[in-house]
């Protein structure tokens, strides 16, 4: 820390913020989770059987994501991939996560804009912080910013799945400040795309908030309060001014 910078640190949230947003479909999401399933090929692979309890599979998770997804809308309460097999009362072999993995994984890349603006950060020493709502672990995450380059940049990462709350609980948010070594929220910054979980929650944290509005949130994720960003920016590199003007 340069002792000299108002601002302490800048945490960030991933998807849609860190990465582009993409509408994804759920529906093919589901069946690639549900390769996953212990037993799924008992009845002989792409037999009618097992066709109809791959679908049947597919259609528990995605009612068990919408249960998962509304406890943390609701009650900030986090979940695992586990914790969503549970909820869908199928057993899973973590081994067998790989078409869920790479139905995923083109929508993981890191906006080319990340690194030289954590670099910058970094140089005015602010520290660099990601604060993510996601049933994924740690490594999964940590996969994805290694692969892009950014993973040496950042000074500390909190993944709901390790925590008991999602954003916005304000003890979400005091996670992620203690991983940075933040101490007074007034002099975090925190950057997202969504008005409830991001934008509010970070607020009523005590941080400033940073939206950027690029993202099509599901109608069934909006939360019950939509704060009012401090700032917002078009491309993460706008952050630059904003962070300056405020530091
Ligand atoms: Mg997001």
């Amino acid at each position: 820390m340069s002792g000299t910078s108002r601002i302490e640190a800048v945490v960030f949230d991933w998807g849609g913020t860190l990465t582009a947003w993409h509408d994804v479909d759920f529906h093919a999401e589901s069946l690639a989770l549900a390769e996953a399933v212990r037993h799924a090929h008992d009845h002989g692979p792409g037999s009618p059987g097992a066709l109809a309890a791959h679908d049947a599979a597919a259609a528990r998770l995605h009612a068990a994501g919408g249960v998962v997804w509304g406890r943390s809308r609701d009650e900030q309460r986090s979940a695992t991939v586990a914790d969503l097999f549970t909820e869908a009362g199928l057993d899973h072999d973590p081994a067998l996560l790989d078409a869920y993995y790479d139905f995923w994984e083109p929508h993981t890349l890191t906006d080319p804009e990340v690194g030289p603006l954590w670099e910058w950060l970094r140089s005015q020493g602010i520290a660099v912080g990601v604060l993510s709502n996601t049933i994924w672990p740690r490594e999964w995450h940590r996969g994805f910013f290694a692969r892009d380059g950014v993973l040496d940049l950042l000074d500390g990462d909190v993944y709901s799945s390790e925590l008991p709350w999602t954003k916005p609980s304000p003890h979400a948010f005091r996670a992620a400040m203690d991983a940075v070594g933040a101490t007074d929220p007034a002099r975090c910054v925190y950057v997202g795309d969504r008005l409830f979980d991001d934008v509010w929650g970070s607020q009523q944290a005590g941080m400033r908030a940073v939206h950027v509005p690029h993202s099509t949130i599901p109608a069934e994720q909006v939360g019950h309060t939509e704060g009012t960003p401090d700032a917002v920016v078009r491309t993460l590199g706008e952050l630059r001014d904003v962070v300056a003007r405020w530091a």
